[in-house]
């Protein structure tokens, strides 16, 4: 379609929407949408941010649909973000911003200078500071120990060995160590890299002829930051390749920091050796963060960005999203894009419609509930439908309370959610049955281990 076609009918169709969405509404969600390209069928559109083709594609397709079929042929709509892969990218203004790298020491702007660029060179993200990381229950191990190793690399816990699942810290925490040595020591080499960039840049150097060089690079550092190493599984060169790199640096006495999705000995097809090498220093986990850790992080965030966000937007997040701390800053921004984008007041019910495929997500990611009775009952040996039944004597009745006392602990669902999943019990009967077992669990040590068994089981799938 020729350019002067396009638009036209790129005019004819916002008039469109102009009229059937009323001026604001179309400024607020089209502003800086263009029509990218277009034939018989298909249109391409672009939008300045992630947030306008969320929101247009959950809310106004059929719309946008109509109006690029304004000359009678009808077109399938894409959306895409203007500058293709940036996440917020665009001309309207984002309230996620980067906060400063942790202010160096020296406060010589040469010495900041420098120690920005040796942020970048050691290929660590500014924001991943000791300062940005909110310690909660679920992780004050892990910062301690990270801690430790910064204050003493090379020292004690080597290797450090970080696991848990996706976007709970790991990464943050491990780079945390790598900016603190950088801003304490002049000369330190820190190198921070994925386990699948290892094994890629490996295969390419074989490639080219040129392990030397690449050796040389990762021998040469004093701390190495190796994200992700269970992406090393099934690769056996690369793994005989860093299990070399692995003990000439420990030999050197240098620092290394691993992270995995899941503790060592349970990345399949990683070699022995290198398990063993993995659990010879400090293994610490990130377990995913409470209610509390969750407000905490979430307030922290909004000040570090410069968005306010009520007491009621930040409980409203905390409650719904448990599991990954990723998701709990992607929900944030869309609210508070959202605010910065209308200039309305957020409130709960708007939460709730906005952050609909954050839940949903969330909801699918986490242990169901059936799963859990499922689990219960094989471990108390009751029959499945007795966790819903109404019958009471005891070896079921208690048996049933663990579940929902599990139910409580590990899903997201609201107390009168998971009552209904029991047999269509109120909320009630479920706080008392949390309660109970917790009185339980505290006399009784069997009973306690047997429980984090299940839920150790449980967390594994
Ligand atoms: P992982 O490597 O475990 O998948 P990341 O380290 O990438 O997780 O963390 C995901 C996001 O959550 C990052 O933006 C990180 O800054 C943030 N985050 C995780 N834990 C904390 C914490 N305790 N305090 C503040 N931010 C956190
Ligand atoms: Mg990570």
């Amino acid at each position: 379609m020729s350019g002067a076609i396009q638009t036209e009918l790129w005019a004819d169709a916002c008039e469109r929407l102009r009229n059937r969405l009323g001026s604001d509404s179309f400024t607020r969600f089209f502003d800086g949408a263009r029509l990218e390209a277009c034939d018989e069928g298909r249109a391409l559109i672009t939008v300045p941010s992630d947030f306008q083709q969320w929101w247009i594609e959950s809310n106004l397709l059929d719309e946008l649909r109509n109006a690029v079929s304004c000359d009678g042929l009808s077109r399938e709509v894409r959306l895409q973000v203007a500058g293709a892969g940036a996440q917020n990218g665009g001309a309207l203004p984002t309230p996620h911003q980067a906060p400063a790298a942790e202010k160096p020491v020296v406060t010589r702007n040469t010495s900041v200078e420098r120690y920005r660029r040796r942020v970048v060179e050691a290929g660590l993200k500014p924001e991943y500071v000791f300062g940005s990381f909110v310690i909660g229950t679920n992780n004050r191990f892990a910062q301690a120990a990270a801690m430790s190793v910064a204050k003493a690399p090379g020292d004690n816990y080597n290797p450090l060995f970080l696991h848990g699942g996706v976007g709970l810290g790991k990464t943050h925490l491990m780079q945390a160590i790598g900016h603190k040595l950088l801003r304490r020591e002049k000369r330190v080499r820190v190198l921070y890299l994925p386990g699948e960039q290892f094994a890629n840049e490996f295969i390419e150097a074989i490639r080219r002829n040129s392990l030397t060089p690449f050796r040389e690079r990762y021998r040469r550092a004093d701390v190495l930051l190796l994200d992700d190493v269970q992406f090393l599984a099934g690769k056996e060169r690369s793994q005989e390749e860093f299990f070399h790199t692995f003990n000439a640096l420990l030999d050197g006495q240098k620092q290394i920091v691993l992270t995995s999705d899941r503790p060592a000995n349970e990345i399949k097809n990683l070699e022995p050796r290198l398990v063993s090498r993995f659990e010879w220093g400090l293994t610490a986990e990130l377990q995913p963060p409470d209610e509390e850790t969750r407000v905490a992080i979430l307030r922290k965030k909004a000040e570090e960005w410069g968005v306010s966000v009520g007491d009621e937007v930040v409980h409203f997040i905390a409650g719904g999203i448990r599991n990954n701390i990723r998701r709990l800053e992607g929900a944030l921004t869309r609210l508070a894009t959202y605010a910065s984008l209308s200039g309305e007041k957020i409130t709960g019910g708007l939460c709730e419609r906005l952050l609909r495929d954050f839940l949903q997500e969330e909801k699918r990611s986490v242990i169901s509930i059936d799963s859990i009775q499922r689990r219960v009952a094989e471990h108390y040996d009751v029959r499945l439908a007795d966790m819903a039944s109404k019958r009471r004597p005891a070896h079921i009745a208690f048996p049933r309370q663990v579940a929902m006392y599990l139910a409580r602990k590990m899903t997201p669902a609201s107390l009168a959610e998971i009552g209904e999943s029991f047999g269509g019990r109120d909320h009630g009967t479920v706080l008392h049955a949390c309660k109970r077992v917790e009185e339980r669990m505290q006399g009784d040590s069997a009973l306690r281990l047997g429980i984090a068994r299940l839920q150790d089981e449980l967390s594994r799938g």
